[in-house]
């Protein structure tokens, strides 16, 4: 089975509903193998399309509820709420972001500066350092955009403890070649394998665990650094608050802007019949490298977008050429709106060039605002500390958000 992801919403929902029959106990015996790239029928490689919003995690919650019991789609319902908790973890903590990218740039002056650093790192991105499963999982990221999650957890780890290479620089490469690339996801997870999130809690890739769930296509014995310290940093900051909700006032002409996190605007908490006009951001590549695989999904995911807007809202779409808001604003004088309206924008690169766009408005009459899905304002508020928090409240919360 092929798992390329064609970048449209029609193709995730798709996939979604041919998942569906596997996501109960099949999901939860079989989840953790990595049967290699031809064969990823025991996961749903929905990544892509949750990442972008393409689809939505209420719709996949829904869906698989309505031919599981909870209880027999609990560690898939988990997963997908892992990566609410992440939105929602990262989101309380921005700084952790900008931290990353700080240490990123310090990492990135060192490999100039240390030739065996630089060597050592050469050989790992282009899938060549000997270690036969850690060069197959890097020439698979950098081919196909995706790798199993057990195979990122042994990648990161190997990546650090035994390659003993900057996290930072790892992040970076998975971030830039995943199609699932995403700021919270990627770089928490990281610092979760590190020992970083849950400090002094590292994960430890071992020869005999990968070569049990690759069954046998792997085994690296003796290869790899099987008891290594964590690694050292500083405790994460404390949970800032999350900013009210807001809600578009009833009867105000809008126009959204729609930026690449959130691509299914038919689906925001608005009134589609405010709305008088959708502009679109391009694709964000204000950080620097993204791989072209991971450009042409997104400038695809977002051409999707746009056709989908015209037929649902149908009122005048504009695909913007740059992130300035010139067009945005044209486009709402034209239709005599004062208003622009996105789904609640991350924390991420997305955050940094949108806080840019409204400062630009500044002058213009047109004002911003953002408004959150009832799924992230559900569940956010849990992913203050630890997983198990979301965890405990999964049930009460799906059934608050009329999903089961
Ligand atoms: C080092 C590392 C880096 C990662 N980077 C990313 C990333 O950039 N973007 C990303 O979406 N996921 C990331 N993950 C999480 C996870 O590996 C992927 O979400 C998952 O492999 C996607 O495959 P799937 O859709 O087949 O997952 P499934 O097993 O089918 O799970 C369903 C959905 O749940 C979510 N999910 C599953 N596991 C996790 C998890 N551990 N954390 C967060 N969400 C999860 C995903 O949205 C996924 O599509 C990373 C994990 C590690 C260890």
């Amino acid at each position: 089975m092929t798992h390329a992801c064609r970048p449209a919403r029609e193709d995730g929902l798709l996939r979604l509903k041919t998942f569906v029959p596997r996501a109960g106990s099949a999901y939860a015996k079989s989840r953790n193998f990595d049967l290699g790239s031809d064969d990823r029928s025991n996961v749903s490689v929905l990544s892509p399309y949750l990442r972008h919003r393409l689809i939505g995690e209420d719709e996949v919650v829904r869906a698989v509820l309505s031919a599981h019991r909870i209880s027999a789609a609990d560690k898939f319902i988990q997963e997908v709420c892992w990566r609410t908790y992440w939105k929602g973890w990262l989101e309380q903590r921005p700084s952790v972001w900008s931290d990353f990218l700080a240490e990123l740039e310090r990492d990135q002056d060192a490999l100039r500066e240390v030739p065996d650093m630089a060597t050592a790192h050469a050989a790992a991105i282009a899938g060549e350092t000997g270690i036969e499963a850690f060069d197959a999982w890097a020439k698979e990221l950098i081919t196909t955009g995706y790798v199993h999650n057990h195979a990122r957890m042994w990648f990161a780890s190997i990546w650090m403890f035994t390659l003993k290479l900057p996290w930072t620089l790892g992040a970076n490469f998975f971030y830039r070649n995943l199609l699932d690339g995403d700021p919270a996801s990627n770089t928490l997870s990281w610092r979760w394998v590190a020992g970083l999130h849950t400090q002094g809690k590292h994960y430890v890739a071992r020869a005999e665990n990968i070569r049990t769930y690759t069954e046998g296509r792997f085994d690296p014995a003796g290869q790899l650094n099987e008891a290594p310290d964590p690694l050292d940093g500083s405790e994460a900051p404390p949970a800032t608050r999350l900013k009210t909700p807001m809600s578009v006032p009833p009867g105000e002409p809008i126009v959204l802007l729609v930026n690449e996190d959130d691509l299914t605007p038919e689906r925001w908490p608005i009134d589609a019949a405010q709305v008088k006009g959708v502009a679109l951001l391009p694709t964000d590549t204000s950080h620097p490298g993204l791989a072209e695989h991971v450009l042409a999904f997104r400038t695809a995911a977002i051409a999707d977008t746009a056709a989908r807007a015209e037929r649902f809202f149908g009122c005048p779409v504009m695909s913007l050429a740059t992130a300035e808001p010139d067009g945005a604003i044209a486009l709402c004088r034209a239709q005599g709106v004062e208003k622009l309206v996105t789904a609640q924008v991350p924390v991420g690169p997305s955050r940094e060039t949108y806080d840019a766009f409204v400062e630009k408005l500044g002058g213009s009459g047109i004002a911003a605002m953002e408004v959150r899905r009832d799924w992230d304002s559900a569940f956010w508020p849990y992913a203050r500390a630890g997983f198990f928090k979301v965890k405990e409240r999964i049930p009460e919360t799906l059934e608050r958000l009329g999903l089961m």
